[in-house]
């Protein structure tokens, strides 16, 4: 398999861009990709969108927010799922940057994911869209698609993410969670996926059985 090939198709048949691919493609700065990320989880992009926008259009930095009362962002971010929890999880972090790392979000796996509310998702997001560096973001979409696709048959999306590092050659890495948020949100849904306008129909096995497990 050609994995640049199979990308440079799918790019060719999607239309507009993802949340944090915008935001990446803005020149944003690594704190605003990061604390995107944090809102994304179980939230919908058009709500993730919103919410960031509303946060950053008053508060630029993470001294900024870690001035806010844990209150005070709860109400700036309320339609994000789960948003008592990453109103507290957001706060923290942007004071452990703060004050830790000079106002600097890490460049280093190690040191992402030890912020509060930070998984391996959101810290390979965060080195992918924000600094480029390669990293493979294991969201829903690509956990679905890597197993409709036979490329991986894994239970979680650790197993997922270290099975694509097995088999895409790392210069890919970057393109993976950005091309497939978009493939899941246009083409392979997850219900009812659109099998018949998929570009790359020919060569999926439409592996579903992860799924009824
Ligand atoms: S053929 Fe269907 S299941 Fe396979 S990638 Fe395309 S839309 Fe998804």
């Amino acid at each position: 398999m050609n994995y640049k090939d199979f990308f440079d198709k799918l790019e060719d048949s999607l239309e507009g861009s993802a949340h944090l691919d915008e935001l990446a493609n803005a020149n944003h700065d690594p704190f605003r990709i990061l604390i995107s990320t944090i809102i994304s989880a179980r939230t919908r992009d058009q709500n993730t969108r919103k919410v960031t926008k509303r946060l950053f259009t008053k508060y630029k930095t993470p001294q900024d927010i870690a001035n806010l009362s844990e209150e005070e962002l709860q109400d700036l971010i309320y339609e994000a799922g789960f948003y008592r929890a990453k109103a507290k999880h957001i706060k923290e972090t942007s004071q452990i940057i703060h004050e830790k790392y000079d106002g600097k979000v890490p460049r280093d796996f190690d040191k992402l994911i030890e912020l509060p509310g930070v998984g391996r998702k959101t810290a390979n997001c965060t080195l992918a869209y924000a600094f480029q560096i390669p990293a493979i973001c294991v969201d829903t979409h690509v956990y679905r698609i890597s197993n409709r696709l036979g490329w991986t048959k894994s239970k979680n999306p650790k197993q997922t993410e270290k099975k694509l590092k097995q088999l895409i050659p790392k210069d890919q890495w970057i393109r993976i969670n950005r091309l497939f948020v978009k493939f899941g949100q246009q083409i392979c849904l997850p219900n009812n996926p659109k099998h018949e306008i998929c570009p790359v129909e020919d060569i999926c096995p439409k592996n579903f059985s992860m799924e009824q497990k």
